[in-house]
């Protein structure tokens, strides 16, 4: 079998064995299998959930839950998986609320409740929903629980899952037998006797579905709610068979939690009809002490009992005695709760500092990209300005020179004549004199606009200075340079000037060469300047060919 199919049985038994209650083991098995996987093995984040479900169900691994929480966390995020994301967020809620970090806990909540509602994912905003309910569960707010608990259910409910909807129903009857407790300890009979009404409709729901659904465990849990229905009640026969049916499936599956449960229920029972000796010695029973598993919440409620048991006994050696035990094991308990939250605000700490420091670094190097980008750009757009002339938008003389091989060496390469034409405005001076500087401005922009448009688009054009311009041009035919010159000329006298200037027109006078081989650049460019030194002496308005 290969590692891949191993780790896959391995998923899928744990699985089944999560339902029968077999945390303990499923999380010891899963380590191992975590321990094997390499960090991008794909099986990585199945198992990480599955061990988070187990560890969500040992109260007493809730620093171990957080951790592997937080691993979970990191593998969701990096694969981008909102939904995984929000599970871990749910369990670092219940890890926290069991360290007694309550606002971190209410916080990871209301972070699981976003993903999961980013998600899409129904059955995990139920979750992150009970999670939610548990900040006013805590603190006595039943009313705030309890619209919690309906929103989860609403959430599980359009999921659909029997397994997804048993929870919030689970929660809410647990909800009904505590204030239903409460209630009647108050005197308060009739509210409490509702509130019983509505807890044995809920727990009829919710058992139908845990049957239906095949989930020992959670029938389990269903069945010792409804003894609590009937505990309140004082119906001790119907409590009787039920708890004895609960404690029934929590032998056969090993789960010593509910087995403990139902050693305090009966407890409780046997108190309710004055049955103190018989109460006591439950308490005291070497199968209460094995189930107990060192369940500190159920041995204080014990402790407790036996406390109160006695003092109404008159035993009140005994009772001091419970009550000095009890006193010490809550100071022990407070004592580690503190160390614990210590333990885990100092790796918290440690952890936001190595997260602090990565999104620095990060910072640091994103911004040195952005210097160095930014100076790339300055550096071009100088390159840019230095090739620019800013009046006509043309390129300079700088960039025909730098330029002019290029040109000269593609019409040799192509077997075409090269041109290289000097275009200077007729009387520019005049245009100054008579128009302003301003008029003159546009005199060379609009110049330089309608060459452009006349020239090819692989000719170049440039401006050369003041108002002379330099075009360079290849063609198959050596006469093509002196027409193209004679189009450029016609071209920029034709133009109605007026838009500029009433009464202005502007002609050009332009000298033209075409480059014989091997020629230079200085070489061609004074023939040129010869030529149009020529078309000025010949009365301007003309193209000469030098
Ligand atoms: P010719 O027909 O012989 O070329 O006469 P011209 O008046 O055009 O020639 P000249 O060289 O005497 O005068 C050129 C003028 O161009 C002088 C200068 O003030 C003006 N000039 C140079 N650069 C600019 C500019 O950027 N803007 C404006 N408005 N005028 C400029
Ligand atoms: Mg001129
Ligand atoms: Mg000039």
């Amino acid at each position: 079998m290969s590692l891949q199919n191993a780790l896959m049985d391995k998923v899928n038994s744990v699985r089944t064995r999560l339902h029968l209650g077999q945390a303990q083991t499923c999380s010891d098995e899963l380590r191992l299998c975590l321990e094997q996987c390499k960090p991008d093995d794909p099986e990585r984040l199945e198992l990480l959930v599955l061990r988070c479900e187990a560890l969500a169900d040992i109260p007493a691994a809730a620093e171990e839950l957080l951790t592997v929480a937080q691993d979970l966390a990191h593998e969701a995020g990096r694969r981008g998986l909102k939904g995984s994301l929000a599970a871990a967020h749910c369990h670092r809620s219940t890890a926290y609320r069991r360290l007694g970090l309550r606002s971190e806990a209410s916080q990871q909540a209301v972070e699981a409740l976003r993903l999961a509602h980013e998600a899409g994912d129904q059955a995990l905003q139920s979750r992150a929903l009970l999670c939610s309910a548990w900040q006013p569960i805590d603190t006595g707010d039943f009313a705030e629980a309890r619209r919690l608990i309906g929103e989860s259910l609403a959430c599980a409910e359009a999921d659909g899952q029997p397994t997804t909807i048993f929870w919030p129903l689970n929660n809410i009857a647990h909800l009904l037998g505590v204030e239903a407790a409460a209630l009647a300890a108050d005197g308060e009979n009739d509210t409490a006797r509702a509130r019983v009404i509505e807890l044995v409709n809920v727990v009829e729901r919710s058992l139908t579905l845990a049957r239906a659904a095949g989930h020992p465990l959670q029938e389990a849990f269903a069945l010792s709610n409804l003894a609590d229905a009937y505990i309140v009640e004082g119906d001790s026969a119907r409590a009787r068979e039920l708890i004895a049916a609960y404690a029934d499936i929590a032998r056969h599956i090993g789960y010593s939690r509910l087995q403990a449960y139902a050693e305090m229920d009966e407890v409780r029972l046997l108190r309710a009809s004055g049955r103190a000796e018989e109460a006591i010695a439950v308490l005291m029973s070497p199968a209460l002490a094995d189930y107990l598993e060192g369940n500190k919440d159920i041995d204080r409620t014990r402790l407790q009992a036996l406390y109160e048991l006695h003092k109404s006994l008159g035993r009140f050696e005994l009772a001091l005695a419970y009550h000095e035990q009890l006193a010490n094991m809550q100071a022990v308990m407070l004592s580690d709760q503190a160390a614990r939250m210590q333990r885990v605000l100092l790796a918290r700490l440690d952890l936001e500092q190595a997260q602090a420091a990565a999104e620095r670094a990060r910072l640091e190097t994103h911004s040195e990209r952005l210097r160095a980008q930014a100076l790339e750009r300055e550096r071009d757009q100088h390159r840019r300005d230095s090739l620019h002339d800013p009046l006509t938008g043309l390129a300079n003389r700088r960039a025909a020179e730098e330029q002019w091989d290029g040109h000269a060496d593609r019409a040799a390469r192509e077997g075409q004549w090269f041109f290289a034409a000097v275009i200077d405005i007729d009387h520019f001076k005049r245009v100054n004199d008579t128009y302003g500087h301003a008029k003159g401005d546009a005199v060379l922009t609009e110049t330089a606009r309608v060459m452009h448009g006349l020239l090819r688009r692989r000719d170049g054009l440039y401006r050369l200075g003041g108002e002379e311009f330099l075009a360079l041009m290849a063609d198959p035919s050596p006469s093509a340079g002196l027409a193209a010159c004679e189009r450029l000329r016609i071209g920029v006298a034709s133009l109605d000037w007026s838009s500029v200037a009433t009464g202005l027109s502007i002609t050009v006078s332009i000298g033209v060469a075409c480059r014989h081989e091997a020629e230079s650049q200085s070489s061609l460019l004074s023939r040129a300047d010869a030529a149009l030194y020529a078309a000025k002496r010949g009365g301007r308005d003309r193209c000469v060919e030098g």
